[in-house]
C-alpha cells in the first residue's frame, strides 16, 4: 500500500555488493572479543571494550575515529556485599536469606560481578515489613506502607518502581514469572543450558530511571567540568529517581515469598506459573516479615561513545547515523553486543567495498557505538544534547539496532515517514532460517508480516510500532525530530524481549548453541543495516514518505483520539472538562485534512528527477517539516521530551500512543475526582492539542 517513494537501481546495486562482503565468522569473532567479561558502563572493563572497538574501527579505515566522552551520574551495587532479602520469624530471627547472586551455568560465566542482582538507581537502604503482590503494578492503596512484589511484563521496570513509590510502598521487588520465561511444570533441567529459558535463580537486571541521559542534567550535556543542575539529593526530593529500595529477585525466591503469603487467592490473571496458590497478602502467615537490603552507590563516572565516520562525496554535511550501544549489564552477548558485533562488521564491509571499487556514499555516515544506554540512554542522550543544532540541521535519519534476540522474526519501530525504509530493507534480505523459506516466507519481510501483521491502517504490511522509549533512537526522534528506524529480532514465543534478557547468561554460549549458531541472522540484520543506510545516503530525494505520515495521522492517530472524546463525553460531568479540548481537536482535524490533500498531490518520482539545486530545496523542506513537530520547551513541561506526535507514555516508557500526551491527559481527566484538578487538566488538554495543531500548520508552511 505504501512503497518507497522513489526507486534507485544504482543504489540497490551498491547495497547488494556490500551485503555480500559481510562475513558471519567475523561477527562471531567480534562477539567473542566483546563479551569476555561483564562490562557495565563506567567501569574499566567497559573501557577495554571501547578501546577495542575504537582500534578495530581505525583498522577498518573509518575517518575521525574517536571517543566522545561525558562525566555522568551512574549507579552501582556494592560488588562485595550483594543485595538480598531475608525472612524473619515472629521473634525477628532470620529463617531465610537469599544470596543475591545468580549461579554460573556455563564455563564462560567466570566474571563474579555478573552474578550480582541489582537495579540501577535504586535507593539505598534496608526496609522491613509486610509484602503485597501487585502483579503488573497498578498503584493500589493496598501497597501503602508495604513492600510490593511485582511481576515483569510488557511495562518498563522504571514504571513499575514509580508506581510502587506513588502508591506509598516502602520497598519493591520485581521478578520474572516462569509463565513467561521458563517451561511450565518442569524443573531446572528444562531451563538454560539446553534451551534459552530462564533458570530459577536468574534475574533481569536493568535501570529504573525513567528519562534520558545523566539525570542531573536534563537537556544539558554532561561535559567534564560543566555545570550540573541537580544533585543526587535534588533528584530524590523531586522523585526523579526512586526513593525506595528496589530489587530484582529470581523466581526461586518469589516462590519462597508466595508460599507464605496471607490473604485472598488472586484472580486468575494474576496467578503465575509457580506451583503455589498466589495470594495478595498483605504479609506472611505466622507473623513472619520480609526484609529487603539494597546497597547502591551513585557515582560520577566517565563514559565514552565510540564514533567513526565515512565522509560522503556529494553532500558531506548530511549524515545518517548507524548506531548500537555497547555497554551491557553482564557479558552482553545478546544485548547489545550481537548488534555491536554486526554493526562493526557492517562498517568493515563498507570500507572494504569502498577500497575495492572507489565507491563512496553521496552523504556521510556516522557509525556510533553508544555507552551507558542501559542506565537510561545516557551516552546517546548526552551526545544529542551537545550536538543539538548540528544534528537538527544535518542528520537525515538514524538507523538504530540493539540486539539479535532470536532467529525467527523482526520487531520494528519507525517514524511513519521512514517506515518504508525498514520495509524495503526487509523485503530485499532473504530469511536465513530454512524452515521459514520452506513455508514460503522467503524474505525477512515475509516472516515479519506473517508473525506480526499490521495492527493499524497499513493493511497487508507488517506491524511497525511508533517510537517510544527503550533504546538509543529516543533522543534523536524525541528531542531532535530526526526520523528513526529501529529493529531487533525476536523468537516467536517471547515478546517484547527474550527469557534471558539482562541475565548473567548472555554469553556467546547462548548465541552459538541456541539462538543463532551460524550467525546467519546476524548477517541478515547486517544486510538490513546496509540497505537502510544507503536508502538515506544514496537516494537523491530523501526517503521521507509524507503520504504515509498523513495517512497514519488521518486514518489512525486522530480517529483514536476522536473515539476517546466521544466515549468520554457521554458522561455529563466529564463533558464540561473535555469540551475545550474537543473544540481544539476539531480544528486540528481540519488542518490535517488539508495537509493530507496537499501531500497526496505531490509527485515524488517527478521531484526526484529535478535538477540538483531543486532537489536540495525539496530535501531541505522535508527535513524542516520533520522539525515542525519539535516543541522547543517540551511537552507537558518536560524539557527533554519535545516531539508532539511521538513520545513514551507516562504509564509505560516502552510504549506510547501517537500523541501520548493527549491520551495520558484524557486518562487523567477520566480518573480524576477533584474539580479543581480537572479544571487544570482541561486547560492542559486544550493547550496540548493546540500545540499539535500549530505543528501541522508549520508543516504546511514547509511545503509551500
Ligand atoms: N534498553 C534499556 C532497558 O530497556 C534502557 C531503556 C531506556 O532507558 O529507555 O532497560
Ligand atoms: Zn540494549
Ligand atoms: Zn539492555
Amino acid at each position: 500500500f505504501h512503497s518507497p517513494p522513489v526507486k534507485s537501481p544504482e543504489k540497490d546495486a551498491h547495497a547488494e555488493k556490500i551485503r555480500k562482503l559481510i562475513k558471519p565468522s567475523n561477527i562471531r569473532d567480534n562477539l567473542r572479543e566483546l563479551t569476555k567479561t561483564g562490562h557495565v558502563a563506567g567501569t574499566e572493563k567497559n573501557l577495554r571494550v571501547a578501546k577495542w572497538i575504537r582500534q578495530k574501527t581505525i583498522e577498518y579505515g573509518l575517518e575521525n575515529v574517536h571517543f566522545n566522552e561525558y562525566d555522568v551520574l551512574l549507579s552501582y551495587p556494592d560488588w562485595k556485599r550483594p543485595n538480598h532479602i531475608e525472612i524473619l520469624d515472629s521473634n525477628g530471627t532470620v529463617i531465610h536469606k537469599s544470596t543475591g547472586r545468580s549461579k554460573p551455568l556455563t564455563k564462560e560465566e567466570t566474571d563474579e560481578e555478573t552474578e550480582l542482582q541489582w537495579l540501577a538507581y535504586s535507593a539505598e537502604g534496608a526496609v522491613q515489613g509486610d509484602v503485597v503482590y501487585i502483579n503488573k503494578a497498578t498503584p493500589e492503596d493496598i501497597a501503602h506502607g508495604k513492600i510490593v512484589i511485582a511481576r515483569y511484563s510488557h511495562s518498563f521496570r522504571g514504571n513499575i518502581a514509580k508506581a510502587a513509590v506513588q502508591a506509598g510502598a516502602i520497598g519493591c521487588l520485581i521478578y520474572s514469572d516462569p509463565q513467561q520465561v521458563a517451561i511450565l511444570g518442569t524443573g531446572p533441567e528444562a531451563t538454560y543450558g539446553k534451551t534459552d529459558k530462564m533458570p530459577p535463580d536468574a534475574v533481569q537486571r536493568g535501570t529504573i530511571y525513567i528519562g534520558v541521559g545523566d539525570p542531573r542534567t536534563p537537556a544539558f550535556p554532561s561535559i567534564k567540568g560543566l555545570y550540573k543542575e541537580k544533585t543526587e539529593e535534588d533528584l530524590l526530593n523531586e522523585k526523579a529517581i526512586p526513593t525506595i529500595p528496589v530489587l530484582p529477585i529470581p523466581y526461586s525466591e518469589a516462590k519462597i515469598i508466595f508460599e507464605r503469603m496471607n490473604g485472598k487467592p488472586v484472580i486468575p490473571g494474576f496467578q503465575g506459573g509457580l506451583n503455589v496458590t498466589y495470594k495478595y497478602g498483605p504479609g506472611f502467615t505466622n507473623n513472619q516479615k520480609l526484609k529487603l537490603s539494597v546497597c547502591s552507590k551513585k557515582e560520577e563516572r566517565k563514559i565514552q561513545n565510540v564514533l567513526g565516520f565515512i565522509r560522503g562525496k556529494e553532500e558531506p554535511d548530511r549524515y545518517v547515523l548507524a548506531t548500537n550501544h555497547y555497554d551491557a549489564w553482564t557479558y552482553g552477548a545478546v544485548d547489545p553486543n550481537s548488534g555491536t558485533a554486526t554493526l562493526m562488521e557492517v562498517s568493515r564491509a563498507m570500507m572494504e567495498y569502498m577500497n575495492k571499487t572507489g565507491y563512496r556514499p553521496a552523504k556521510s555516515i556516522l557509525f556510533g557505538h553508544w555507552d551507558a544506554e542501559e542506565f537510561g540512554l545516557v551516552g546517546s542522550g548526552e551526545f544529542a544534547e551537545e550536538y543539538r543544532e548540528q544534528l537538527m540541521s544535518r542528520a537525515i535519519g538514524v538507523v538504530n539496532m540493539d540486539l539479535i534476540g532470536g532467529n525467527q522474526t523482526l520487531l520494528g519501530i519507525t517514524n511513519p515517514t521512514v517506515a518504508n525504509v525498514l520495509r524495503s530493507a526487509a523485503r530485499k534480505v532473504e530469511h536465513p532460517n530454512p524452515s521459514e523459506v520452506q513455508e514460503g516466507r522467503k524474505t525477512m519481510y515475509d516472516s515479519w508480516k506473517f508473525y506480526s501483521p499490521s495492527k493499524n491502517n497499513r493493511s497487508n504490511e507488517p506491524w511497525q510500532m511508533i517510537p517510544a522509549g527503550g533504546s538509543d533512537h529516543l533522543p534523536f526522534y524525541n528531542y531532535l525530530g530526526i526520523p528513526i528506524i529501529f529493529f531487533v529480532t525476536r523468537s516467536l514465543d517471547t515478546f517484547p524481549s527474550y527469557p534471558l534478557y539482562h541475565t548473567m547468561h548472555e554469553t556467546p554460549h547462548l548465541m552459538e548453541n541456541i539462538l543463532d549458531a551460524d550467525f546467519k541472522m546476524h548477517k541478515a540484520i547486517g544486510e538490513m543495516f546496509v540497505e537502510s543506510i544507503l536508502a538515506f545516503t544514496d537516494s537523491k530525494l530523501l526517503p521521507y514518505d509524507l503520504k504515509e505520515l498523513l495517512d497514519d495521522v488521518t486514518l489512525e492517530f486522530l480517529p483514536a483520539i476522536r473515539a476517546r472524546f466521544e466515549t468520554a463525553m457521554k458522561d455529563k460531568k466529564l463533558m464540561k472538562y473535555l469540551e475545550p479540548g474537543y473544540e481544539q481537536f476539531g480544528l486540528l482535524e481540519k488542518t490535517c485534512q488539508l495537509l493530507n490533500e496537499q501531500v497526496h498531490m505531490r509527485n515524488e518520482s517527478l521531484l526526484s528527477q529535478s535538477s540538483a539545486a531543486r532537489l536540495k530545496v525539496e530535501n531541505d523542506r522535508l527535513m524542516e517539516l520533520e522539525k515542525c513537530f519539535i516543541k522547543p520547551d517540551g511537552i507537558l513541561g518536560n524539557r527533554q521530551s519535545r516531539h508532539l506526535l511521538f513520545s513514551p507514555s507516562q504509564e509505560n516508557w516502552y510504549s506510547g500512543n501517537a500523541m501520548s500526551q493527549v491520551h495520558d491527559l484524557l486518562t487523567r481527566i477520566e480518573k480524576s475526582k477533584n474539580d479543581k484538578k480537572m479544571d487544570k487538566l482541561s486547560k492542559a488538554l486544550a493547550g496540548e492539542i493546540g500545540h499539535i495543531h500549530v505543528a501541522f500548520i508549520c508543516a504546511k508552511h514547509s511545503l509551500s
